[in-house]
């Protein structure tokens, strides 16, 4: 009898692991909304610095020939630098990070991360620099260590683990749990808020520690109090690298080394908070709506 389960058995673990890698590679291309349309030059040079300075130079891209998508970019975002970019939906704004990540090729012009062209990196070599924290994180059905240690390149400890939660602003949440860092959740489990999600994706980030970090805000808002946890785990982690934000929200941005500023495709102003406010341009515009939507839906 054990003869005909222990193959089983094995059967059964060799699917849910399967499973697994699907799920993940299946989830990333989701989160992205693309295929991957890129080809991997034999390449020699790796990304190896910790914190690198990123270069977009004279950025043109087209997603179909019929319809220009970014032009002219030039943005960079210098070694440590936290830069959020901003502007209206469908102004280019992820398409930036797309590009950095690799998931289509430049047009025109380069994208130089410490003065190598990411065409001439693996994608390897790029992909694994890059740590992205995407809108919404999908969690396997398992424990929340094992959904934190998910993608470390080594084998983290139970004190690794609880270290990045701490960073991350999860460890009251997870002591509050009936079995700790031992509860499982995902879809078969308990249930997690977006704003948990995202400091799950933010812990897991800090276990991979790329050299940049690609941070994805998600739209749907979140309470204040939630926004807040998330933007102090963001600041832990950003602190130590060089960091693109995708911003919808105005006001994770203020604290931003800079924001650039995004309208149908080009990059029309860049600057700190206070520097763009008194510019008076588009930031000025957006933050003056944002505030007044905000203060309408508080009413
Ligand atoms: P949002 O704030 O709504 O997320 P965004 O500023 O991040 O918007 P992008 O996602 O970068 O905008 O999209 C820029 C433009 O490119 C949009 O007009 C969008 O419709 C178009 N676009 C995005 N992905 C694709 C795709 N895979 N194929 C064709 N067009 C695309």
């Amino acid at each position: 009898m054990l003869q005909i389960f222990l193959p089983l058995n094995a059967l059964g673990f060799v699917y849910r692991q399967l499973k697994k890698a699907l799920a993940d590679t299946a989830h990333m291309f989701a989160l992205l909304e693309i295929e991957p349309a890129v080809v991997d030059e034999p390449a020699t040079q790796a990304l190896a610095t910790q914190r690198p300075t990123i270069v977009f130079d004279n950025v043109a891209f087209d997603y179909k020939a019929d319809r220009a998508i970014l032009r002219d970019v030039n943005l960079t975002i210098r070694a440590g630098e936290k830069v959020a970019v901003v502007g209206h939906s469908g102004a280019g704004k992820s398409t930036l990070a797309r590009l950095l990540f690799r998931f289509y090729d430049v047009n025109e012009g380069a994208i130089r991360i410490d003065d190598i062209d990411i065409r001439d990196m693996s994608l390897a070599s790029l992909r694994a620099g890059i740590g992205v924290v995407p809108q919404d994180t999908v969690l396997f059905n398992d424990s929340i260590a094992y959904n934190i240690a998910y993608g470390a390149p080594t084998t983290a400890t139970r004190a690794d683990i609880e270290n990045v939660a701490r960073l991350a602003h999860l460890d009251d949440f997870i002591a509050r749990l009936p079995e700790g860092y031992d509860t499982v959740v995902g879809e078969r489990g308990l249930k997690l808020s977006g704003g948990e999600k995202q400091r799950i994706a933010i812990a897991r980030a800090m276990l991979k520690n790329p050299a940049v970090l690609i941070f994805d805000e998600a739209t749907s808002s979140l309470d204040t109090q939630a926004e807040q946890a998330i933007n102090q785990a963001l600041s832990e982690l950003a602190a130590d690298h060089t960091t693109l934000v995708i911003a919808h929200r105005l006001s994770t941005v203020v604290d931003a080394d800079r924001i650039a500023v995004m309208d149908a495709g080009r990059l029309i102003e860049t600057g700190t908070h206070a520097e763009l406010l008194a510019r008076d341009g588009l930031y000025a515009r957006m933050w003056r709506l944002q505030g007044a939507a905000d203060a309408s839906s508080m009413s």
